[in-house]
């Protein structure tokens, strides 16, 4: 009887997960309708430009989502490894160096122990901290230049963990965004997809870690991340 009150509630899970992405999935597929609509022959080179980068934004936003759930929908076990944590964070902030510039943001890392060893699943770890990171991106994007952008990433040892500071001077968040960010599908966000921070959350979790966040609306806000060291 147990299994199959679990199997159940997988079942009635699973229904609101594709009720979830078909409703997701279909505000791109519209506006990309509308846009190949719009596509006619007519239209000035500079207005099918500008339609075609629409569309191509579009694809790859359901493409996102889709491939988000699917990772989201599949919390592989992490296939740990022994990782200095301040050389996966120079990593990410190398590759987020474009999307940072265009974003009018400068991102500093800051560390109170350069030898801080990890053992964590590498590509899930990096896509935790791109997701915060481009978040904060994100945030100060949404200030208009309103300020220099600014996100700090401090990391330090924490008793048995290595503690990963994310902090941003953008936006910030009101209390009932905070009480709900890491909830699947929650965005505030015209393209957002609301996964990056479930996904996120799960991860730190089957790593034995933990996240905490604490923002003020207006002003900023700032992810504290934890890591068990390695033995
Ligand atoms: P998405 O980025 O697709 O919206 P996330 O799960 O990554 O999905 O984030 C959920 C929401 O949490 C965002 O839409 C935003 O409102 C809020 N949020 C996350 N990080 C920040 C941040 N650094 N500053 C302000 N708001 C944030």
């Amino acid at each position: 009887i147990e299994q199959s009150a679990y199997q159940n509630d997988k079942l009635a899970m699973l229904g609101k997960i594709a009720a979830a992405i078909a409703h997701e999935i279909r505000n791109p597929l519209t506006s990309i309708r509308g846009f190949i609509q719009l596509l006619k022959p007519h239209l000035t080179q500079l207005g099918k430009e500008e339609y075609s980068r629409i569309i191509l934004t579009e694809i790859d936003r359901a493409n996102d989502i889709i491939y988000e759930f699917l990772n989201s929908s599949k919390p592989s076990a992490p296939m740990k490894q022994k990782v200095l944590i301040n050389s996966l964070l120079k990593e990410v902030i190398l590759l987020s160096d474009s999307e940072a510039l265009m974003k009018g943001c400068q991102i500093h890392l800051e560390t109170y122990d350069e030898d801080l060893s990890t053992s964590i699943d590498v590509k899930q770890v990096k896509q935790v901290i791109l997701n915060i990171v481009r978040n904060a991106m994100d945030a100060i994007d949404e200030l208009g230049g309103e300020r220099s952008g600014r996100i700090d990433i401090i990391t330090r040892r924490d008793g048995k963990d290595a503690e990963i500071t994310i902090r941003d001077n953008g936006k910030g968040m009101d209390v009932v965004t905070k009480s709900k960010l890491f909830d699947p599908f929650f965005t505030t966000k015209a393209a957002g997809t609301g996964l990056g921070l479930s996904v996120s959350y799960r991860i730190v979790r089957n790593h034995g870690g933990k996240i905490r966040v604490s923002s003020s609306s207006g002003e900023g806000t700032e992810f504290n991340i934890y890591l068990p060291l390695a033995e």
